[in-house]
């Protein structure tokens, strides 16, 4: 679990006092196995404090607030969080007994701001404040947990340790699975897991698409880990017994990493020889490091003498069909293989715009050709978007052809 601390006070950041709350909430963390990635101080104003609230939201688990429980105006946090977690305060009858209590034992009567203090956000639990007014606050949100614990060090202090922390301590194991697809927009995508998307009360799941691809990313919670790997692995099958052609990865990696790793798997070099795709494919490729123990070589054969040059394509053959033509792709392939001693070849030759030299042929068109000692084969392709677009499609494309034949 990753953590940040948030200290929310204006005396903080003028230096008027010292942090040591942020010191020891980070001891009482480290110590207990969570990693606390940051410390925050922000001043007592709503919108700073609102904008420190998202920034934590996206980057950690668990975001724990000090200050700004009293009872007082310029004490804001809970209002802030509960306003930008769209969570309602609602009155707790328990707290404002408790408050009560300590007035009462004290010989005075609660001054009536302090009743601020009973109102907690909607489904939060609160935390006891054993020797002071404000209770702290624990909130479930989504797959976040949040505390807010008061200011003055020795009542945060004794809150952490003896509510806090052991509230963290058996709180849900929180686990997650990544499907890396490629070939299915989001919106495809999104529909064909309509159902169990929608039908799924335990497990969360959600969609990111990246350029090229979509992952879809599954989270689960609970007190048993039994349970929770039960659960996602329940979910991540039915996935995959739905969309299993487009699932390449379940390690976050990038079509060309899975190439790679299955290349060098099976002990095999591959060359490319790219038209349309102008070398996009060997950059992609070598960007991933050790890649030299499964690329031989990548050579752009933009011109048609360079096709003919480097890979004997026939010059007939060109004339004949186009150089952007099923034949063409294949002839590339087959030659390069011939050319190399390699165990694989791919080929790209296509028409990335934004202006086609050949009436017939539309913008889009790419031929990827596939060639090994087995098997040569050409896949047709018909891209949409700029040219960029289309180079960039057209590699992700040949990535996946690969693949999937290879697999
Ligand atoms: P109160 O009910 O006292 O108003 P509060 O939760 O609203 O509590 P603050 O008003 O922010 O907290 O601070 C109360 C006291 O605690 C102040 O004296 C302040 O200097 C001290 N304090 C607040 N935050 C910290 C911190 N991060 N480190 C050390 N002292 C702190
Ligand atoms: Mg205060």
């Amino acid at each position: 679990m990753k953590a940040e601390i948030i200290s929310v006070g204006t005396e903080l950041i003028l230096g008027n006092t010292l942090n040591t709350n942020a010191h020891y909430i980070s001891q009482g963390l480290t110590e207990n196995g969570i990693e606390v990635l940051f410390h925050t101080s922000v001043l007592d104003d709503n919108k700073l404090l609102k904008s420190v609230i998202n920034i934590a939201l996206d980057r950690v688990d668990l975001l724990i607030f000090t200050g700004g429980l009293g009872p007082t105006g310029d004490d804001m946090t809970k209002e802030i969080i509960s306003e930008t977690l769209n969570l309602p305060l609602v009155l707790n009858l328990e707290i404002e007994k408790n408050i009560e209590n300590y007035f009462r034992k004290s010989h005075r009567t609660m001054p009536k701001n302090n009743i601020k203090q009973a109102y907690i956000p909607k489904d939060s639990k609160y935390l006891k404040n054993d020797i002071g007014t404000a209770p702290g606050v624990y909130i479930e949100y989504n797959d976040k947990i949040i505390i807010l614990l008061p200011g003055p060090p020795q009542e945060m202090k004794t809150m952490l340790d003896n509510y806090a922390i052991p509230l963290i301590k058996q709180e849900d194991i929180i686990k997650t699975k990544t499907i890396n697809t490629v070939g299915i927009g989001e919106s495809q995508l999104e529909m064909e897991l309509k159902d169990i998307i929608e039908n799924e009360t335990n497990v969360n799941i959600a969609t990111y698409a990246k350029m090229g691809n979509v992952d879809i990313r599954l989270v689960n919670k609970g007190k048993s880990e039994e349970k929770v790997d039960a659960e996602l692995d329940r979910v991540l099958k039915s996935i995959e017994d739905r969309i299993s052609e487009y699932i390449y990865s379940h390690e976050n990696l990038s079509i060309e990493e899975t190439l790679f790793n299955i290349l060098k798997e099976k002990n095999m070099k591959i060359a490319f020889c790219e038209s349309c795709t102008g070398g996009l494919i060997t950059s992609k490729f070598t960007k991933i490091p050790g890649v030299s123990q499964v690329l031989d070589r990548g050579i752009v054969t933009y011109s048609n003498d360079s096709k003919i040059e480097e890979l004997s394509v026939s010059k007939s053959l060109i004339d004949k069909y186009g150089a952007v033509s099923e034949e063409v792709a294949l002839a590339m392939a087959k030659g390069l293989l011939e050319k190399t001693n390699t165990d694989i070849c791919l080929s790209t030759t296509g028409i990335a715009g934004p202006t086609s030299g050949r009436e017939t042929q539309p913008i889009g068109l790419v031929y990827i050709g596939i060639a090994s000692k087995e098997q040569a084969f050409v896949k047709k392709l018909m891209l949409s978007g700029d040219r960029e677009t289309i180079q960039n499609r057209a590699s992700i494309k040949a990535f996946d052809e690969l693949r999937k034949i290879l697999k």
